[in-house]
């Protein structure tokens, strides 16, 4: 583990949103959180008024919204006065279909302009807003609208007929598709969104919803199972709100770009809600990942805040610093990750890099909003997730014969727990009450990730509850292992599982992806074991390595360490619903 720092690169700690963290958190109150929110009469709370009509109220309606940067690399501006207008006459087109509160609209689009009106839109109207990737297959699609009972799919063409078609008379309930680009020719039993679009008000009045009304419905993302319907309601934008200026230091002159797709939660809650809310401009790129696009949009767009993710920084890390070089970033000043540990080694590569640290941070679907996070006021250790969010309570928890008990003893391994009651917490799993009851003991929520937290109050991932490896009497978090081995100029990624053993338990095994044009060999893999060695010790460095051209992973980028044991010890794979087809 490194103990090392690396500097924060605003001097200026009053600068920035958090300024110092023990007095931040000190002062905060989620109530004075949700006083600089508008609300809406009569104590009601709507995710989108907070979002877009706030703004135009305030007279900042002229503002760029979105930015929108399509496949082949136009442009498109949208304005929060017109993301106030496209947004109230789709929540008035969604009247005239006769959707209802609480009714659950989905999209299944790319990251084109009719997803976010939609999103809006939806919530404006007081209905349910559920995103899916647009590159699920049809089976994961039909699961997701079967549990959620969708009313709504506001879809493609070329998706709606691929995917949904087929199976769409089997949903119990009523279902109205709208197609974005069907034109005249939209298919047989769907309306064309567009023409829908130009029938409806342009004005809408936005709903009263009450705070705990449900607002989202977001799946989470398979890595360990069968995707959880996790619910969200409109308080939610409190914490959304909260922890983008906290924990992303959002200001409204920043350019912020979120490369995560709003199939997943970081996509809705920080590629959407937190930044509308605290009104930034948003970049948006319907593309997929190319190094060298990223880089140029960071520097056309004149990116400030960029928030992505380990795999994609991983990506880059293999892409080299060749092509950043020459380039013009000076406006970037905050970078964050989320998703998956992000090793020490990519946080250093982007301090060489980029002149500053990727600032790692923690949450889940279930927790709706960060937790845990380096803030751009405090140094980073580089592969901690920092410290908790002000108004979060954080701990590290063992469990007990009759419950749980936090652990006082500093880097203790033990699961990361959360005192309930923010407003981003999840309240339900959509009909899995059970499942619900068995996050929670002792008055703490249990996360189902391994942490540790430092003297300094630092928190360090160890790993899901579910892949930490038991050998010989030690608990090994199979991040640190993968971290180890990324230190070595040949590997690109890892994903370390443990595997039965008659002796010890279990012994470590590490998967590993070589960056291009290196060439696999017993020679490099002993190289390889002997470094890890080195760095970790004989018990905790891998016995065995196989190498792979690249690693199982969700379509939210995560590696399916799951999936990587099942094939090497032949078991069923589980659902893998979510998996983002890989070579092996
Ligand atoms: P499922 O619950 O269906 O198995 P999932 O847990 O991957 O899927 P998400 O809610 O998208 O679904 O991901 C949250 C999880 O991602 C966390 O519980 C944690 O394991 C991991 N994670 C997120 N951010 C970080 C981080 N900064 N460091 C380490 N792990 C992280
Ligand atoms: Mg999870």
């Amino acid at each position: 583990m490194t103990t090392s720092f690396v500097p924060r690169r605003i001097q200026d700690v009053a600068a920035s949103n958090l300024g110092e963290y023990e007095e931040a958190c000190r002062v905060f109150t989620w109530a004075k959180a949700r006083a600089l929110l508008d609300g809406l009469p009569g104590g009601a709370l709507n995710i989108a008024h907070e979002a877009v009509d706030r703004h135009v109220a305030a007279g900042r309606g002229a503002g760029t919204a979105i930015r929108f940067i399509a496949k082949d690399g136009t442009r498109r501006d949208i304005t929060y006065a017109d993301l106030k207008a496209d947004t109230d006459r789709f929540a008035d087109l969604l009247g005239d279909l006769g959707v209802k509160r609480g009714d659950r609209v989905y999209s299944l689009l790319g990251r084109v302009p009719e997803l976010y009106v939609t999103a809006l839109g939806t919530l404006k109207a007081g209905a349910v807003f559920s995103p899916m990737f647009s590159a699920f297959g049809p089976e994961p699609i039909k699961a997701r609208m079967a549990i959620g009972g969708a009313r709504v799919l506001v879809t493609s063409r070329r998706l709606y007929e691929r995917k949904v078609a087929s199976w769409r008379d089997e949903l119990p309930g009523p279902l109205d598709v709208l197609v974005v680009d069907g034109g005249e020719q939209v298919p047989a039993g769907t309306h064309c969104f567009h023409d829908l679009m130009a029938a409806a008000e342009p004005t809408f009045v936005t709903v009263a919803t009450n705070p705990q009304d449900m607002a989202l419905l977001h799946f989470t993302s398979g890595t360990t199972g069968k995707p959880k319907g996790a619910v969200h309601v409109h308080e939610a934008v409190v914490a959304h709100a909260a922890t983008g200026r906290f924990a992303l230091d959002l200001h409204p002159d920043d350019v912020f770009w979120c490369t995560a797709d709003p199939g997943w939660v970081t996509g809705t809650s920080y590629g959407i809600i937190s930044p509308l809310v605290n009104g930034v401009t948003l970049i948006v790129d319907e593309a997929e990942f190319d190094a060298e696009r990223w880089y140029s949009i960071l520097e056309r767009e004149k990116v400030t805040v960029w928030y992505t993710a380990p795999t994609a920084i991983r990506m880059l890390m293999k892409a080299g610093s060749d092509p950043v070089l020459g380039r013009d970033l000076t406006h970037l000043r905050f970078m964050a990750s989320v998703g998956e540990p992000l090793n020490p080694e990519a946080v250093v590569w982007g301090a060489e890099t980029f002149g500053m640290p990727f600032h790692d941070n923690w949450w889940q679907t279930e927790t709706g909003g960060i937790m845990i996070a380096n803030y751009a006021s405090m140094d980073v250790k580089p592969g901690s997730m920092g410290k908790p969010l002000p108004g979060i309570t954080a701990a590290i928890v063992e469990k007990t014969a009759d419950g749980v008990r936090e652990a006082t003893a500093p880097m203790t391994i033990g699961q990361l727990a959360l005192r309930p009651g923010w407003p981003s917490m999840m309240r339900a799993y959509l009909h899995e009450e059970e499942r619900y009851a068995e996050c929670f003991a002792g008055g703490w929520y249990l996360s189902g990730d391994l942490a540790m937290r430092d003297t300094d109050g630092y928190f360090w991932f160890v790993g899901r509850a579910d892949d930490v490896i038991k050998s010989a009497g030690h608990l090994i978090g199979p991040f640190e292992v993968e971290s180890a081995l990324m230190e070595h100029p040949a590997v690109a990624e890892v994903g370390v599982i443990g595997v039965p053993d008659d002796t010890v338990g279990e012994t470590v095994k590490a998967f590993v992806a070589l960056k291009p044009g290196i060439a696999q060999s017993d020679a490099l893999m002993l190289e390889l074991i002997g470094h890890a060695r080195k760095r970790l010790g004989p018990a905790v460095a891998p016995k065995e390595i196989a190498f792979r051209v690249n690693l199982p992973k969700t379509r939210s980028g995560k590696i399916m360490r799951r999936l990587l044991k099942a094939r090497e010890l032949g078991l069923p794979e589980g659902d893998i619903s979510t998996l983002e087809s890989d070579e092996r």
